[in-house]
């Protein structure tokens, strides 16, 4: 199997069987993202414990891609500090943003190196980043409330 062959396994297995998927309780902030252009829609939790992911739950509905991102986003953000989810998610949006150029690093990326596939064709990588722009801004107002309180 060629490698954009294996890509598309992975995002059709992540879409298949969509890891954390389902919306749960508790968490410190909710958001709703769209992507207009495909259709994609994604509502996301997030739930911190002091400065670590404890939980990024959702309810997506949309494409193949949008469905698998989050379903990887699941699996390589929980468990990690903020911090270290900050740079992951920066890992990933350079990797989208890249065109296809950037070698993914499947040490710190994991499944997410399956979507160095999908950064050619620049219709689709909203919908790749969906989920992760989602869970940016559910983290950003999970912080700010905590730092509020
Ligand atoms: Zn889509």
């Amino acid at each position: 199997m060629d490698l954009d062959g294996l890509y598309q396994e992975i995002i059709l297995d992540h879409y298949r069987n969509p890891h954390g998927k389902g919306l749960r309780e508790p968490f410190e902030a909710e958001v709703h993202h769209v992507n207009p252009t495909c259709g994609d829609e994604i509502t996301l939790r997030v739930h911190l414990v002091g400065d670590t992911v404890a939980d990024v739950s959702y309810d997506a509905e949309g494409c193949s891609i949008s469905q698998a991102s989050a379903s990887v986003l699941n699996d390589l953000l929980i468990g990690k500090s903020v911090g270290a989810a900050m740079g992951l998610l920066a890992d990933f949006q350079a990797l989208m943003q890249g065109r296809g150029t950037i070698e993914p690093d499947e040490e710190t990326l994991e499944d997410g190196v399956a979507f160095a596939g999908v950064a050619k064709f620049p219709a689709r990588i909203k919908c790749a980043l969906l989920s992760w722009m989602a869970w940016k801004d559910a983290t950003s107002q999970a912080v700010t409330l905590k730092e509020d309180a």
